[in-house]
């Protein structure tokens, strides 16, 4: 008898929901997606944790409305964009590093706010340090962001086919060598 791994790779039957396929290093899937029982961020199979998640893809050609007024291309945003809902999973130290990394990303852009509005209420006192401050804070966020494991995004719509990018190279190698 044949006993199935948990990373095995699912059936490549796109109209099964959940269904996950490899395009090369891209995923195909469906809303909503659920990806298999791995880490994403370094492809372990234990105590894993899951995490849902909201994607949004907008194609490129929409922010041609901005031609229009910004307005157009904000109800244009709202009309157009497609979302995916992802479950993934990751593994406790990988889950830890991830809320670590996004903390600080986000503590980053609240202190980019401050630096602004600090800027705006007291002019030029203490240039050196705000300039610091807004110049600074951006590039952190910038980094924190790129630490963390993976950057799930949308490549790609076709209906009804969502195709995914930014996985980290342990998972893809894991599923992938799974199915081969
Ligand atoms: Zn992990």
């Amino acid at each position: 008898m044949e006993t199935k791994s948990v990373y095995a790779s699912p059936t490549s039957d796109l109209l099964n929901k959940n269904a996950v396929v490899w395009d090369g290093d891209f995923l195909k899937t469906q809303n909503p997606a659920r990806l298999p029982a791995c880490c994403i961020g370094c492809g372990a199979v234990d105590k894993l944790e899951q995490t849902e998640e909201k994607l949004t893809y907008l194609n490129p050609l929409t922010f041609f409305w901005i031609l229009l007024s910004p307005i157009a291309l904000i109800i244009a945003y709202f009309v157009f964009r497609k979302q995916l809902s992802i479950s993934y999973s990751r593994c406790a130290p990988c889950t830890k590093k991830a809320t670590l990394w996004g903390n600080i990303a986000k503590i980053s852009w609240v202190l980019f706010v401050v630096g602004i509005v600090v800027r705006i209420l007291i002019g030029k006192q203490f240039f050196m340090l705000q300039m610091i401050v807004i110049l600074g804070s951006p590039l952190l966020a910038l980094f924190a962001t790129a630490m963390k494991d993976t950057q799930l995004s949308v490549k790609d719509f076709r209906e009804p086919i969502f195709v995914l990018k930014g996985f980290n190279k342990a998972f893809v190698a894991k599923l992938k060598g799974q199915s081969r």
